[in-house]
């Protein structure tokens, strides 16, 4: 994978259209930011491309060197490098970590369990992660700061080259953002993927420094920036580029 574009996207759920006009192009070794007050769309864009059947895509496409990947089912696209770390991961009773982890990786044709269990374990004390968890269900009674970590071990496992991560940092103490930052980092400079992450915060990019950074409102991106719009963000809040002109109005979403 080099490329994923988005373009003219237009997403739909229950009727109402939540995404629209969404463009965005990302290169393999580049990190980008969007960011957004609640209820812009930002993770139902997320969603949209990992192939979260709930949402229904009225207009555009979304491509991975060219290819479009919107009729692909979320696995096969998870099998073509695609990774979402939720915003709020599901709970599954009865699978646990270790069991998603090794049904999806043991088609491999280089899978070896010795291997397997070596590298997860591994991941547990980089992450700082009991490693009991890997066997409980995934998610049940796992505080927010497991959930995330738990995240960013599959993400370590399945090793996938586009990266989307929905507010990684919600429900992280000071520790755990740090761990959870630096294993991203250190991902990132191993791997180099393309990362397309969510924030509400400015903690999370003293540690990770995005290349873009992006502002969603109503559905769509309104301004592209660098890190430098962060500051203005922070100072002037986000109305400062609500043109009053978007397709997806106040009205129309909240009726
Ligand atoms: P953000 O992540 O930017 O806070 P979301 O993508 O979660 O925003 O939500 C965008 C809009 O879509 C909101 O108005 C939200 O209420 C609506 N929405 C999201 N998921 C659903 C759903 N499953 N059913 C109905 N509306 C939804
Ligand atoms: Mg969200």
């Amino acid at each position: 994978m080099q490329k994923i574009e988005i373009k003219n996207l237009e997403v739909e759920i229950e009727n109402k259209t939540i995404i629209k006009d969404f463009n965005l192009t990302i290169n393999l070794g580049e990190i980008h930011t969007i960011m957004g007050p609640n209820g812009v769309g930002k993770s139902s864009l997320l969603k949209t491309i990992m192939g979260d059947p709930n949402y229904t895509i009225k207009n555009g496409d979304i491509l991975i060197d060219g290819e479009s990947i919107i009729n692909l089912k979320t696995n096969e696209r998870s099998k073509k490098g695609i990774f979402l770390g939720m915003q709020m991961p599901n709970e599954i009773e009865g699978v646990t970590t270790a069991d998603l982890m090794r049904s999806a990786l043991r088609d491999d044709e280089n899978f070896k369990l010795y291997s397997f269990v070596k590298e997860i374990n591994g991941l547990c004390d980089k992450l700082e992660i009991n490693k009991d968890m890997l066997h409980r269900s995934i998610n049940l009674g796992f505080s927010g700061g497991e959930k995330k970590k738990n995240e960013i071990l599959q993400m370590y496992m399945l090793k996938p080259s586009f990266i989307l991560l929905d507010e990684i940092d919600s429900g992280l103490d000071m520790d755990s953002l740090k761990i959870v930052a630096s294993n991203i980092n250190e991902y990132f400079k191993e791997y180099k993927p393309a990362i397309l992450m969510i924030t509400h915060y400015e903690n999370l990019l003293d540690y990770i420094k995005p290349d873009y950074v992006h502002i969603m409102l109503n559905g769509k991106v309104v301004k592209n920036g660098d890190l430098s719009l962060v500051k203005e963000i922070e100072e002037k809040g986000y109305n400062l580029y609500n043109t009053g002109t978007n397709e997806v109005d106040e009205k129309e979403n909240h009726e």
